[in-house]
């Protein structure tokens, strides 16, 4: 018997003229994930993704669940093909389903028929195929509102198709369809969460995170590193891009106000990614900032931050609820390395009550009084290191 993977595409599939694009980029992206495990032969027709393994021994379980993480597939289905014969398509159900089938009471038979030239119309192929399992399994009841197990047939260009119900995939589209951007990673639990959202919508990502020892260590760079490759899982290989930003903070700190200390750091942060955003042709900024979630995330805030620089700042979570980020954290798996207790940079020096309403003249005064922040600015993101994220990497490093 061969199993396969079928991936079935959304919104994807309405993408018209440029639909071969999305195609070729969901392909590349599942053949990147499953390059490691074997070979696989991708075929794409009638809007789904055929995924057959070419080798004996492939580790189906972890195939079907690195694919599962692909964005563009709406929903997906390991398969059982056979021969388009009536024979071969009852003896394949059997081998595949008979085990599940004899752990139940009730199922049903879906058939869909897009080969028309296949003799048994859907309809007379569910009733036979019906039959045949009920006679092997008499214990069990067709229930047509409320089976325990729907076996789905389908009869396609290439072959019959047999399988269970169809699992939601991640949706969305192929990373790489809508843009590059760079996310501003910091080691919580938001930002994780703002880099999937971008690249559920197709952005490809490199990610950028600011850290400023000794006030943060080692230890809290490698859990963004393991954060970032969490997500390399969704998204792809991808550079991490770690910025040592302890100079151009400590001058903010010595030199400025403290009340708008956040803000500017913040203004400066966005205007380092900015620099690092030209040298890797980058067209967005990603961030996990939700209104009103901390002082530097009032409206007036963001309305200073988003004026330090020109690039747009895209910012997934702006209208969730910790709860909800928290939920998706969790779903995504990401959540349990962002609790890790690490400092982040954002966390040092920040004053007791920072202002929650600064007017944009007061921060571009401020920053008039800072002559040598540019210069700071600049020599950080010139001595960036360079992380290369790459999936199935062993997360110690
Ligand atoms: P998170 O849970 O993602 O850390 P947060 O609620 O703690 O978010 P802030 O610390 O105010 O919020 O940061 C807001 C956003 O700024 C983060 O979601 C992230 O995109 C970015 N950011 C904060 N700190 C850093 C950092 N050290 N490096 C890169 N980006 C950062
Ligand atoms: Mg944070």
């Amino acid at each position: 018997m061969r199993e396969i993977i079928m991936a079935f595409q959304g919104e994807m599939a309405l993408k018209g003229l440029n639909r071969g694009t999305f195609e070729a980029k969901m392909t590349k992206a599942v053949r990147a994930r499953l390059e490691d495990l074997g070979e696989f032969k991708l075929r794409t027709a009638q809007s789904t993704l055929y995924i057959q393994p070419m080798d004996e021994d492939i580790d189906m379980d972890e195939a079907f669940r690195r694919v599962s993480k692909v964005f563009g597939i709406a929903r997906l289905s390991r398969a059982a093909v056979c021969e388009k014969d009536f024979t071969a398509i009852c003896q394949t159900a059997e081998d595949y389903l008979g085990q599940t089938l004899r752990g139940i009471k009730t199922f049903k038979v879906e058939a869909k028929r897009s080969d028309k030239t296949f003799p048994m119309k859907s309809p007379e192929l569910c009733r036979e195929l019906g039959a045949f399992l009920l006679s092997k399994h008499p214990h069990l009841r067709v229930d047509v509102h409320n089976p325990q197990l729907e076996v789905m047939v389908e009869i396609r260009d290439f072959g019959a198709y047999i399988h269970g119900p169809k699992v939601p995939g991640p949706g969305g589209l192929p990373v790489g369809t809508s843009g590059r951007a760079l996310n501003l990673l910091s080691g919580g639990i938001d930002s994780p969460v703002a880099a999937w959202y971008m690249a559920r919508r197709g952005l490809a990502l490199h990610h950028i995170h600011f850290a400023s020892p000794p006030y943060t260590s080692l230890r809290a760079k490698l859990k963004v590193v393991a954060l970032a490759r969490e997500i390399s899982e969704y998204t792809g290989n991808c550079m991490l891009f770690v910025v040592p930003y302890t100079k151009p903070q400590e001058y903010i700190r010595d030199n400025a106000p403290d009340v708008l200390f956040t803000v500017l750091m913040r203004r400066s942060m966005l205007r380092i990614a900015n620099l690092v955003a030209a040298t890797t042709d980058m067209q967005a900024l990603v961030t996990g900032e939700s209104l009103a979630q901390v002082a530097s995330q009032t409206l007036a805030a963001l309305a200073c931050t988003d004026a330090a620089q020109d690039l747009p700042v895209l910012r997934p979570c702006i209208g969730m609820d910790k709860t909800e980020i928290i939920a998706k954290s969790r779903e995504i798996g990401t959540f349990e390395t962002s609790i890790e207790p690490y400092e982040d940079c954002c966390t040092i020096f920040t004053p007791p009550h920072p202002k929650t309403r600064p007017t944009l003249a007061e921060i571009e005064a401020a920053e008039a009084a800072m002559p040598g922040l540019a210069e700071l600015e600049r020599e950080a993101a010139a001595n960036v290191e360079k992380i290369p994220i790459r999936i199935g990497d062993d997360p110690e490093m």
